[in-house]
């Protein structure tokens, strides 16, 4: 278990985690954007070697971390290395290639290296940020010296023994943290992975639509259910209110027999849980809203979204058939359904994303 890329909130950690809780968690130091560190106040950049920078024990530099590295030079960083290594002659190696300078001190989650790279350069906490690793070593040293962090996932399998056993440890802990998580990557300073199914938008319409289906299959259910299962007095539950409907003379108005008077009913109990479902579950999931506060006014945007989509649907529907039934009315229905379908699922995703769940501007 990973910490997904993301901004996490330490103060809502527990009180044991927050400790170990990073600023935020990135893939790797490449899908971090200095620029962005730069414009948010940082100047100092502490950066862990051994799988941040490079894979554990390797001499050589991978050409894209020292691009990256020259390019956060270039915007005016300071960057010390701040490692746990005993290899101090690797470690002096490593820094004169990059041009940078190693601190020195008892090992990470000490204080002491942090305490001297701010020494060193003459940087104030505000203005750090500490890339690593590991939760134990690199992020809990961070918090310790009230340094800003920035967790990536390890850029090679092979590690030291005892970093192996610090691994199950940190998926005790980032269990506790994953709840912490702010907001997803779209406010961080984190550039985007560019693969469609990567963007955030295309996860969450995916999303939507197994929201969608879910739904349907309840809605479904449900009438069906409803229609033509629940058992009532040696007959059918349908029948028995629907005569009830008929005979207070409501079912004749829209109705020509019990069954028929009841389908409302049944249509109308299936829609409704199954709003409620699509509610819950896009809320929850595709949308990541968390905690109560606003759920009513949420729910009250969504219900509007949600009407107009069905409106939206007849209406379009009801255009489509005309334009259509000339020539052949199953084609015409289907066409129309298909399509009316189509366009709604737009509105509601756009009309959930933009209107019921969008997330004030913090
Ligand atoms: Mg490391």
């Amino acid at each position: 278990m990973r910490l997904p890329p993301g901004r996490y909130n330490r103060m809502a950690a527990g009180r044991m985690s927050r400790r170990f809780c990073p600023t935020s968690a990135s893939e790797n130091l490449l899908t971090i954007e200095p620029q962005l560190l730069w414009e948010s106040g940082k100047r100092l950049i502490l950066l862990d070697a051994d799988n941040t920078l490079l894979p554990w024990r390797s001499e050589e530099i991978p050409e894209t971390s020292r691009l990256w590295v020259s390019r956060a030079q270039a915007i005016g960083f300071k960057i010390v290395l701040v490692s746990n290594t005993r290899n101090q002659a690797r470690l002096q190696m490593l820094a004169k290639e990059l041009n940078v300078t190693a601190a020195v001190g008892k090992f990470k989650p000490s204080r002491s290296m942090f305490q001297f790279a701010m020494q060193q350069t003459g940087a104030t906490p505000e203005e750090v940020v500490m890339i690593g690793d590991q939760i134990f070593t690199d992020v809990l040293g961070a918090n310790r010296s009230g340094v800003d962090s920035i967790l990536v996932h390890p850029l090679a399998e092979r590690e030291f023994i005892g970093t192996k056993f610090n691994r199950l440890l940190e998926k005790v802990i980032t269990r506790r943290l994953l709840h912490t998580m702010q907001s997803e990557e779209d406010d961080l300073p984190i550039v985007k992975p560019q693969g469609i199914f990567q963007r955030k938008i295309v996860r969450q319409f995916a999303k939507f639509c197994v929201v969608g289906g879910l739904s349907f299959l309840i809605d479904y259910n449900i009438r069906m259910t409803l229609q033509f299962a629940v058992p009532y007095g040696g007959g059918l539950l349908s029948d028995h209110v629907g005569n009830v409907l008929m005979q207070a003379r409501i079912g004749t108005l829209y109705a020509r027999d019990a069954a028929s008077a009841f389908f409302p009913i049944a249509s109308l109990t299936g829609g409704v849980i199954a709003l409620l479902n699509s509610f819950f579950w896009n809320r929850k999931w595709t949308f990541r809203i968390a905690g109560a506060e606003e759920r009513a006014a949420q729910f009250r945007k969504f219900v509007i979204i949600s009407v107009s989509g069905i409106l939206l649907n007849t209406l379009i529907s009801g255009i489509v058939f005309n334009l259509m039934h000339l020539q052949d009315d199953k084609v015409g229905a289907r066409v129309a359904t298909v399509l009316a379908t189509g366009i709604v699922a737009f509105w509601n995703f756009f009309g959930q994303r933009l209107y019921a769940f969008k997330k004030d501007p913090k």
